[in-house]
């Protein structure tokens, strides 16, 4: 019989090392050295595997099959990293073991964040190390004193050497690694300049190894361009195990984490950051950041539910139509696909007797909300509608909806979600679309629910329904 403790070795030339390396001793390539299992000595568990007899190749399976019923459905292990918009994302928390890039743009927060992951992971009595490349340790210090993450367990150095890096953590050997980033750690004997390719390459796929090797899940942050940046880090993405996207608006302090891939758990779920003087801050409950807070109703405004990924989002629209000299009249549009905009007011003209082609249309949303579904269609056309006949909607109403070419309103999936979301934020009736089939009723307690088959029912329903031409 073998013996059973693993070892390592290089993928491109072959050569064994007893103990995992970043770079490959014999051939010098980073990032190759995978641990390899020895033939391995199955125990007889819970029903055995497939893996008892000797295999025809010789060769034994390195995880031999179980039986459906033996495998933990969540798949990984997820430890909490005290971050609960960041767990959420992650699909429970971190997974040990794994590498986690962390891309985003220059100046949204990347660091921000990940410091306060250290912080807060460090918090819960756990030790983490996190490595900069972009900033001195008194830099990273000073941050950490302002946002109030000085904990015993964060450790800090400042390395541009991928190989003094690992050394660094194998000293430390913490229980997490952040790593800022990318594009500035430099792996010898490469190609390239520090954030070029290759190099970037190197270091992902060298940090990826040493997580899978040692158990150590890494964190590290990309950078991205808007031109997307020819090294950023779609050309890592196939190498490690998660890709989150920190993205926000410029004018806005809100953030949003996003899973692009991920190993471990689903991708369509959105986390809610807001980037404040202290730090970055979680917004567990981001539905009303998007509304606007008035006493009185004011006309061309209309509310709406949309869905994140999986979470639905209370927003608000709002517009302005004034009649045009001119021959091509403005339209600015914020927020909202622009090309949905001109549909509906196409369909307005067409089927709801509402003509406001010849009018100059504003059309925004507020606190930086992007609406990228057609959901919002319905409560689009009310806003439009609404500010034609400057005839504000009635308080506590949303409109949930897609508007078809035919002046129809269309079913959306979620709509359920999306109601108990309105009826959780307080509102108390709602447009839906009108369906065909009984099963689909949906009742939500505390929301009158008014199914619409056409935009134009909703406007009598509303005494939005009187005609206006172009002048
Ligand atoms: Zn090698």
């Amino acid at each position: 019989m073998a013996k059973k403790t693993p070892g390592y070795a290089c993928s491109s030339c072959g050569h064994r090392v007893s103990k995992w390396v970043g770079r490959c001793p014999s051939c010098s390539e980073w990032g190759t050295v995978e641990g390899v299992a020895a033939p391995v000595a199955v125990v007889g568990t819970t029903g055995g595997s497939a893996a008892r007899t000797p295999s025809l190749s010789g060769l034994t399976p390195t995880s031999p099959a179980r039986k459906v019923t033996d495998i933990d459905p969540t798949g990984a292990e997820h430890r909490p990293s005290g971050i609960g918009e960041l767990d959420r994302v992650l699909g429970g928390g971190v997974v040990p073991g794994s590498a986690v890039l962390l891309a985003g743009e220059p100046g949204v927060g990347k660091s921000t964040l990940l410091l306060e992951v250290a912080n807060r992971w460090a918090r819960l009595g756990r030790s983490v190390l996190y490595l900069t490349a972009e900033e001195s340790v008194g830099q990273v210090r000073q941050r950490a004193g302002r946002t109030d993450a000085l904990s015993p367990d964060l450790w800090l150095a400042a390395e541009h050497d991928l190989e003094t890096a690992l050394g660094q953590i194998e000293v430390t050997q913490p229980e997490l690694v952040i790593i800022d980033s990318l594009q500035t750690i430099h792996a010898n004997g490469v190609e390239g300049v520090a954030g070029g390719v290759a190099q970037t390459r190197a270091v992902a796929a060298t940090l990826t190894t040493f997580a899978k090797s040692t158990g150590i899940p890494v964190l590290v942050v990309g950078h991205v361009t808007k031109d997307g940046a020819v090294a950023g880090p779609r050309t890592v993405e196939h190498l490690v195990d998660v890709v989150l996207h920190f993205e926000g608006d410029r004018h806005s302090a809100l953030r949003f984490l996003r899973g692009q891939k991920n190993r471990f758990g689903a991708t369509d779920e959105v986390g809610c950051f807001e980037q404040t003087a202290e730090g970055i801050r979680e917004v567990a409950d981001p539905s009303g950041l998007f509304l606007h807070e008035r006493e009185e109703p004011v006309s061309g405004t209309s509310v709406t539910v949309l869905m994140d990924g999986r979470r639905p989002m209370v927003g608000e629209i709002q517009t302005l139509a004034l009649p045009s000299g001119q021959h091509t009249p403005r339209r600015v549009v914020t927020g909202i696909d622009t090309g949905r905009v001109a549909t509906i007011l196409a369909v307005l003209a067409q089927r709801c007797e509402l003509d406001l082609m010849g009018h100059e249309v504003y059309a925004a949303t507020v606190g930086g909300m992007r609406i990228s579904e057609p959901a919002a269609d319905l409560a689009t056309a009310l806003a439009l509608a609404s500010t034609c006949h400057d005839h504000a909607l009635p308080t506590g109403l949303v409109a949930v909806g897609e508007v078809g070419l035919g002046g129809e309103v269309r079913r959306v999936p979620d709509l359920r979600q999306r109601l108990a979301e309105a009826a959780r934020l307080g509102f108390t009736s709602a447009f839906v679309p009108a369906s065909t089939r009984s099963s689909d009723q949906v009742r939500v307690s505390g929301l009158r629910i008014m199914p619409v088959r056409t935009v134009s029912e909703a406007l009598t329903e509303l005494g939005l329904s009187q005609p206006v031409r172009r002048g």
